[in-house]
Order: structure tokens, then sequence, then C-alpha cells
């Protein structure tokens, strides 16, 4: 048996190719390479046969030097110490890249929440809330949706944190998380804004190459949120979905798969693709070797590995996903010549309509969806802008080239400002 790959030795091992390539100060390379704070929760809850049930839930909270910390909650059997370091430190040079003034941090619950049932999950999701405190809060971090969690746990997690603060703060506490149902302080456009940011940095790719999208074929791994979204927003661009994977199955489609009526098809089947009459299962390792222009990683990390990227039959992949290629995935990659759009760019557009949530709240504004999506657009191109020129001035990789910009940036802010004391 191979052992679990560690996700953040990992995030060490792009951190420290981009750090020797810029040459990072010395000090500042062992402070960003270090998470700030780790919080370990043990906690009880009630089941609905009156049995108690122990849950363990994290937050890690890697910088906030620019801003609040900020990343999602993930609801997951894999989630543990070592991911929520990898994935907090990720949101960290994300919200750099993308220019927001926010942290990194990360968080979830290591449970699968397919074994209980609507109640049970909001008692968990109330309890963990309750548990984490004033480690959470509206201008200190804040949580969103991640990998099996979404808006209506968002608004579990608000009520409960409302509920323990004193009656003056309510009100003004709105922004402690993004991702929230629309009636209950939620931005337009932040259920699509990670596929969205996904499809925007595709089209700018495709333009800079002379790629035409009409026609181009692809695959997608992970139909949830991101999956699903990006294969929706990428339909009137004329592309072809021709394989689909999540944990229910891998599917195929040579024609190409309607994805708006996959994702109907999904929603009516618990958030699963398996029995769509429209595809044919077909083995779990040929998402990988299925023939396509662009691979589309949207589901978990660590899936492109020296096992994986020797069989993509694909010129790029986009990766939705955070970290879906580990380092050994991407030295073979580079070797056979085919491109990777980094994560920290691909699927930045989530936080940056999270910021926009948090500045509606703020200002007891709501804004309408053309202008999020106009915003969003703007942010994503400049957000690309700056990596590709960062691929020619270093040239370097994609995302290497990310990892400079982010970095680039946070030395300048610590030595602005020095050391305390
Ligand atoms: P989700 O829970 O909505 O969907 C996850 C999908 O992946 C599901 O279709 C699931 O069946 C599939 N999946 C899970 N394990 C799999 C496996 N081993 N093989 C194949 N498929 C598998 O989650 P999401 O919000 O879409 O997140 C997906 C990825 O995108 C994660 O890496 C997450 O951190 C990242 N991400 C999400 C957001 C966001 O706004 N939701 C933003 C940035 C990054």
């Amino acid at each position: 048996m191979t052992e679990k790959t560690s996700t953040y030795q990992n995030v060490i091992r792009q951190f420290d190719k981009a750090a020797d390539l810029m040459g990072l100060d010395p000090e500042i390379r062992k402070i960003l390479s270090k998470t700030t704070n780790e919080i370990t929760v043990n906690f009880p809850v009630k089941m609905d046969d009156g049995r108690i049930e122990m849950f363990r839930g994290y937050r890690v909270q890697h910088n906030n030097v620019l801003g609040p910390y900020k990343g999602g909650l993930r609801f997951h059997p894999s989630v543990d110490i070592d991911e929520v370091r990898a994935l907090a430190t990720w949101m960290t040079w994300k919200s750099v890249i993308i220019n927001i003034p926010f942290g990194g941090a990360k968080g979830g619950i290591q449970c699968d929440p397919a074994n209980y049932s609507t109640r049970e999950l909001e008692r968990i999701t109330r309890r963990f809330t309750f548990a984490l405190g004033c480690a959470i809060g509206p201008e200190y971090d804040i949580p969103a949706p991640d990998v099996n969690t979404n808006a209506q746990i968002m608004a579990w997690i608000l009520d409960t944190y409302l509920s323990m603060m004193p009656p003056l703060e309510r009100n003004r506490s709105l922004h402690v998380v993004t991702g929230k149902p629309i009636e209950s302080g939620g931005s337009l456009g932040r259920d699509k804004a990670t596929g969205q940011g996904i499809v925007f940095v595709i089209e700018q790719w495709a333009r800079d190459q002379g790629f035409d999208l009409k026609g181009a074929t692809y695959t997608v791994q992970g139909f949830g949120n991101v999956g699903s979204w990006t294969a929706r927003l990428l339909k009137p661009h004329g592309a072809r979905l021709v394989a689909v994977e999540d944990v229910s199955g891998s599917f195929s489609n040579p024609e190409g798969l309607d994805a708006d009526d996959l994702s109907d098809y999904a929603k009516a089947h618990r958030g699963r693709i398996a029995g769509y009459p429209q595809a044919t299962p077909i083995d779990p390792e040929a998402i990988f070797s299925t023939q396509a222009d662009i691979l589309i990683p949207a589901a978990m990390e660590n899936q492109i590995t020296a096992v994986t990227a020797p069989l993509l039959n694909v010129r790029l992949v986009v990766e939705g996903a955070n970290g879906p290629t580990d380092a050994d995935g991407e030295a073979i990659l580079a070797e056979r010549g085919i491109g990777v759009l980094p994560d920290v760019l691909c699927n930045a557009g989530g936080v940056m309509v999270s910021y926009f949530e948090w500045l509606q709240n703020k200002r007891s504004e709501f804004w309408d969806l053309e202008e999020v999506d106009s915003k969003l657009y703007r942010k994503m191109v400049s957000a690309y802008e700056r990596v590709r020129d960062a691929t020619q001035a270093y040239d370097v990789d994609w995302r290497t080239a990310a990892y400079i910009v982010a970095l680039s940036r946070l030395a300048k802010v610590y030595k602005e400002r020095g050391i305390f004391p």
C-alpha cells in the first residue's frame, strides 16, 4: 500500500521552488512557510436516535497580514490537519493573486455527510460553530462553502454565530460567513462564481493561444459546485464535455454531454451523476486517459500524480479543485509538454465574489448580477495577466509564476512593516 501523499508537503515543494527561483528573503521564507494558528476541536453531537457521537473539526489560519483570514469549510472523511493546513496556505496566495484584502484560512469536519440526516447535519454544524466561538468573526476569520458544504450550512453557521453575540452586535455581523442564501445576505453570482472565474481564465488563455473554444473538447472530474458550473458556463462557447466523473462513477459521451441537463439530473439524484441516461460508464482511470483538449479536475487534491500524469491525453489542465496536481505529477506533465493553469489563479473567482458579498453586507448594499459579474471579470482578467506576465518575466510555469506574484507582494509588506516588537 502506498503512503497517503502529504498535501502540505506538496504546498511546501511548490513554495520552495518559487522562493528559490525569485530569491525570497530567508527571513520572510521562515514566516510564510508556517501557519499562524491551528485550532482542533472535538465536540459531541446528539444523533436522531439519542446516541452521542464525537466529531473532530479544524480551523487553520495561515496568514492575515493583508486582511482577515478567509477560507472555506469542508465536510469530508479525508479532512485532517495536514489537508487543512495546505488548503489554508493556498488561500493566502489566492487572495494576493486576485488582489483582495484577505488572508488565508480553511477548516472542516472529518465526517461523511452522506451518513447523517439533515437534522443531524444541522446539529453538527451548529455545535462546530459553537466550539469555534470567537476563533471566527466578521472582521477576523470568515468561512465559506467548500466540498460538501453549501448555502444552507452557511445559514446555520450565521444563525449560531449571531445567537452567541450580544444583541447590539447581531446586525453588524452578517458578514461572518459568505456563500449564504440570498435571502440571508448572500450575493447574487456567488453560487456560480468559482466556475465563472475558471471560464474567464480559459477564455483569456484561449485568446492568447489563438485556440478556438468552439468545438474544443474537455473532461471534468467532480460535478459539484465547481465542476458543474464550469461545464454549464463553457456550454455557450460551444466546447464539448466528453467525459465526467464524480464519487458515483466515471461516464463518457463522445458526442458531448449537456451540462445543464446533467446538472438537473444530479440535483434530482442526491448530487450524483450515476445512471444518467445519455452517458456510458467507463473505467475510473479513463477520466485521465480520455482524449480531449482540456482536463478540468474539480474534485479533490492529489489526483494527477506520478501514477495518473502519464495517462493524460490533453494539452491543458485547468485546476478547478485546490491542489489536484501533486509535485511529482506536475513534473511529469511538464516533461510531456502539458500546460497547467493553477488552482490559485483559476478558482479564485469563489473568494472574489465572497469578498463582494462581505462588502455588500458591511455597506448594507445589494448588487445586481451584472455588477457582480462585470467586477469579477475585470478582477479575473487582471489576475490572469499578472500571472501570465510573470511566466514571461521569470521564464517559469504558471504555478511558479502565480507563487512569485503572491510571495513578492507579501515580502514587500513584511519589509515595510517589520516584525513586532
Ligand atoms: P462539491 O462538494 O460541490 O463537489 C465535489 C464533487 O467532487 C462532487 O461531484 C463529488 O462527487 C466529486 N468527488 C469527490 N471525491 C471525488 C473523487 N475521489 N473522484 C471523483 N470525484 C469526486 O465541492 P466543490 O465546492 O465543487 O469543490 C470542489 C473543489 O473545488 C475542491 O477542491 C474545493 O476546495 C475547490 N474550490 C471550491 C470553491 C467553491 O466556491 N465551492 C472555491 C474554490 C475552490
